[in-house]
């Protein structure tokens, strides 16, 4: 079972992705604030972590800047789950180390693109560490590119 790491410091959006995702087969597990979702992501090894931008104690950039600050966990997919709707907050977001944006309120069937995008993404990564670091850091550069 795919495991999910929900961290969101709304109580009623944690709730509706928990039933979203539970409903179509998922395991969840939930944060409610930045320092709980690091420590969630060390402990509880999810396969996906959907990540709220305005959260106490650490915002979502400041926890995605430290999971991919540590070896252990910078190939987790990470997927921005926010009301954040500018297009230049989108840029902003995926030039941050996140591997996806969803605005609110979520879709389910473009939640679960995302979703099996970014961890076929990672399967081939653990496939071929290499070719798939480069696409990656590619990836990365072209999102930066397109920022200006
Ligand atoms: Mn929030």
């Amino acid at each position: 079972m795919i495991k999910v790491l929900i961290a969101e410091d709304n109580a009623v959006n944690r709730e509706l992705l928990r039933e979203l995702l539970e409903t179509h087969g998922y395991a969840v597990d939930e944060a409610c604030d930045g320092q709980a979702a690091l420590e969630m992501v060390e402990h509880m090894r999810p396969d996906i972590l959907l990540l709220d931008i305005g959260m106490p104690i650490l915002d979502g950039f400041a926890v995605v800047r430290r999971i991919r600050e540590n070896p252990s966990f910078a190939a987790l997919p990470v997927l921005a789950v926010t009301a954040y709707a500018m297009q230049g907050d989108r840029e902003k977001i995926l030039n941050s180390g996140f591997d996806g944006y969803l605005s609110k309120p979520v879709n389910w069937a473009v939640l679960e693109e995302e979703m099996n995008r970014l961890l076929k993404e990672r399967e081939d990564r653990n496939a071929a560490p290499k070719q798939s670091n480069e696409s990656h850091a590619a990836r990365r550069a072209q999102a930066a590119g397109s920022g200006n």
